[in-house]
């Protein structure tokens, strides 16, 4: 069984079949393929061929590529579908698993989109919801009906970066005849593996570390091959495909993932190391630090690293924020994440301005916290950033 590192390199090369075969995949952008006779395009039309909506080589071999490094090692076969974005990968699973009548719990502390599709769109269609926070297993399991089809939560969530207890949620799932939906977007495959405890769908927005250079906006769905496969119908009926260039630039982020995200987490713990000792700041959140309430289970969800996410206050507040956030050269205010290089996010303005002030404190987002999605410059560039800043 090769190394997901190894994986991640050569998990849906072009096959070497013909003379002169690129070892590069070319990029397909045609929207329709042609056909000699009526029985081939008989074939093709029958098996979701031929026709840009349904993808192409470029999206299959992505879909290869990370269908496998999610099953690698892992006793399960399973495939992928490739979407337009992170949000339509949740409308896709979501939409192809429910029917009007059923019931999602979502944690508290999910993506603010998702949330919002959950409450303000799928009830539209007569799906009912729970939002209730994943870190309290007995709400959960007081959440979950007969009518329950799926529980929904993150891996290191944002802002707070808190990492579930996937165990113990596919327990509640599993006993209810419901599925656990995880989305895996900030640890991505390289560091975390959500079937290996006991998810049943996994999604990431290709958009932030999968591929990794914020020049793509994708998503992808993976499950297993049974589930997938009504998945990949409904995604080809309901149409968010994604482009192929963008297939083709997510594949090309992948080859370096494993890389990428080692010096994300080196740099993420140095840093997070260098914050709480710093008398400006008034506290960290990052889960391998001794300090988290989550660092025994990070050793045990994400035993290669708790990935590129942190998040903390200064003991300033929100002016001295601002300070700081002028004074910073190399690392940028942006409302993304998932990049090469170091950005900041101020989640009170960005991913929870839709909640009051006392919503706010009562989820455990102070106008003085900051969300740092670590690069992967050299570290001592990055600290000297933030002490020039800071000081
Ligand atoms: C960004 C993000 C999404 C949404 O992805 P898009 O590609 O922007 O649609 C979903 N989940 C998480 C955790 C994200 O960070």
């Amino acid at each position: 069984m090769p190394h997901s590192d190894t994986v991640a390199v050569h998990a849906g090369e072009p096959a070497i079949d013909r003379k002169d075969a690129p070892i590069t995949p070319d990029i397909a952008v045609g929207s329709a393929s042609g056909y000699p006779d009526l029985k081939t395009l008989d074939a093709a039309m029958a098996e979701h061929r031929g026709y840009g909506r349904w993808g192409t080589e470029n999206h299959r071999q992505l879909e290869a590529a990370v269908a496998s490094l999610e099953a690698n090692g892992l006793d399960t076969r399973l495939d992928a579908v490739a979407v337009g974005s992170g949000m339509a990968a949740i409308a896709v699973a979501l939409m192809s698993e429910m029917n009007a009548g059923d019931h999602v719990v979502a944690a508290h502390d999910c993506y603010g989109t998702t949330l919002t599709f959950v409450r303000n769109d799928l009830s539209r269609f007569g799906i009912t919801s729970s939002i209730v926070d994943f870190q309290d297993l007995d709400a959960v399991k007081r959440a979950v009906t007969d009518r329950t089809r799926v529980l929904l939560c993150e891996m290191c969530t944002n802002p707070l970066i808190r990492v579930p207890d996937l165990e113990a949620l596919a327990g509640i799932a599993h006993d209810a005849g419901a599925l656990l939906l995880v989305d895996n977007t900030v640890p991505t495959p390289a560091l975390s593996q959500p079937f290996r405890w006991g998810a049943d769908v996994v999604i990431y927005s290709a958009t932030k570390n999968l591929s990794g250079h914020a020049d793509v906006i994708g998503g992808v769905v993976i499950g297993r091959a049974s589930w997938l496969d009504a998945a990949r119908v409904f995604a080809h009926t309901f149409g968010p495909t994604l482009g192929p260039f963008d297939a083709w630039l997510t594949l090309r982020g992948i080859r370096t993932l494993s890389l990428r995200m080692q010096r994300h987490t080196e740099n993420a713990l140095r840093l997070a190391h260098y914050l709480e000792r710093h008398r400006a700041v008034s506290r960290v959140n990052y889960p391998a630090l001794e300090s988290s309430p989550f660092c025994a289970r990070a050793r045990r969800l994400l035993p290669a690293g708790a990935g590129a996410l942190l998040s903390f206050e200064l003991a300033g507040g929100k002016p001295a924020l601002e300070s700081m956030i002028r004074r910073l050269r190399l690392v940028r205010l942006m409302p993304s994440l998932g990049n090469v290089a170091t950005t900041i996010s101020h989640p009170a303005s960005t991913s929870h301005r839709g909640l009051d002030a006392a919503e706010r404190a009562r989820a455990g987002i102070s106008d003085a916290l900051l969300r740092c999605s670590v690069g992967i410059e050299h570290p001592d560039d990055l600290l000297a950033d933030f002490e020039a800043a800071l000081s």
